[in-house]
């Protein structure tokens, strides 16, 4: 028999706003670090993932209740973001103490100031690539906390705020550092406000995806770049001098981002060939993602210019626009990118270039 209460979690209380709780590392990366023989590794690792455990416990019983309406403040311009940055100094009660407002000059803590910045990053993206308002369209308020808990391993968006960890400086270092896990946490906002992607399996590996592609764009757009110079990879920077490995993520050749002793090797496939069947990380949402990732960024390339233009337009229009199933999967979301390409651009070099890519990861589009 099936309890009234069991059957709660898949109702919302607010317009169908489902959030989702990720971490930037997946817990199976964590998972690993948790048995390495040296504590000094394992013991930042044992505890992050304690953390983010009440984290999505906490989170779920959130999306049960509604999360509160956070209405922008009277009088703001749809045109700027509204951040706030908080000092958790070290513990973890949220938000903390208050340190940094829209407006204010920036102080001494490099950790506020990337997250202050960070935050402005992904607005300005959202607002002047494709006139979005903050990553509900409303100009939903930017709040942030830093120097949570002692060598947290990890950053989350928990459905209200930004939360990010100091990391334990053994594996990872400060999770502001790099701008585009700012931008894919704060995208999973997004993708919970329109396609709202359940988060399993290959619809989760899109929701995953479509966090970094967003994440990359609003690196990519913050330095100028053209597809031609970004790094294509998530996480660039996070990663101690020590460790084997350039990044979490590489949408340009998934599966090359780590090779380390310690962290194992980065288990994303590129190609539908080597797609991971797994129940572990949600079903492989993290793993997968890497095929539609990599759509993603054969399309930018072969379009060339900024990415953020043609081929992020197009994945803008699929996300936004309406048709998108929550439980969409690979080839439903290809399908959509053509017809997408074809309604933007008509039968050119743009529409070929989203076919092209899609046959090369092995994706059928119809
Ligand atoms: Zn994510």
């Amino acid at each position: 028999m099936v309890s009234h209460s069991a059957m709660v979690p898949s109702m919302t209380t607010n317009g169908g706003f489902k959030p989702v709780f990720c971490t930037i590392v997946p817990p199976h990366v964590l998972d690993r670090l948790a048995q390495a023989e040296d504590s000094a590794l394992s013991g930042p690792a044992r505890r992050s993932l304690e953390h983010d455990a009440y984290q999505r416990t906490k989170r779920r019983l959130t999306t049960v209740l509604g999360a509160p309406a956070v209405a922008p403040p009277i009088g703001a311009a749809a045109d700027r973001p509204h951040r706030t940055v908080y000092d958790a100094r070290h513990r973890q009660d949220l938000p903390g103490t208050k340190v940094r407002e829209e407006g204010s000059e920036p102080g001494t803590d490099a950790s506020v100031n990337r997250a202050y910045a960070g935050l402005g990053a992904t607005f300005d993206l959202y607002l002047k690539a494709y006139g979005r308002n903050s990553i509900d369209g409303e100009g939903l308020p930017l709040d942030a906390s830093v120097h949570f808990g002692t060598d947290y391993d990890n950053a989350f968006w928990n459905g209200e705020q930004m939360v990010f960890g100091d990391g334990d400086n053994e594996i990872f270092l400060d999770f502001t550092i790099p701008v585009d896990v700012i931008g894919h946490e704060l995208t999973h906002g997004v993708t919970q406000h329109t396609a709202n992607l359940t988060y399993f399996g290959q619809p989760g590996a899109l929701n995953e995806s479509l966090s970094d592609v967003f994440g990359s764009l609003i690196k990519q757009y913050s330095l100028g770049q053209t597809a031609a110079e970004a790094d294509w990879l998530i996480g660039a920077g996070l990663l101690a001098p020590s460790v084997h490995g350039t990044a979490l993520r590489s949408m340009k050749a998934p599966g090359t981002a780590y090779d380390d002793p310690n962290l194992g090797k980065d288990p994303q496939p590129a190609t539908m060939e080597h797609y991971v069947r797994t129940g572990r990380d949600n079903g492989g949402v993290h793993i997968n993602s890497g095929i539609p990732n990599h759509a993603f960024y054969l399309v930018a390339t072969a379009m060339g210019g900024h990415s953020w233009e043609k081929a992020g337009q197009l994945w803008y229009d699929v996300l936004t626009g309406g048709e998108l199933k929550q439980q969409a999967l690979f080839t439903d979301f290809a399908t959509l990118t053509v017809k997408a390409a074809r309604e933007r651009y008509g039968a050119g070099d743009e529409l070929e270039a989203v076919r092209k890519a899609w046959e090369q990861v092995g994706v059928r589009t119809l």
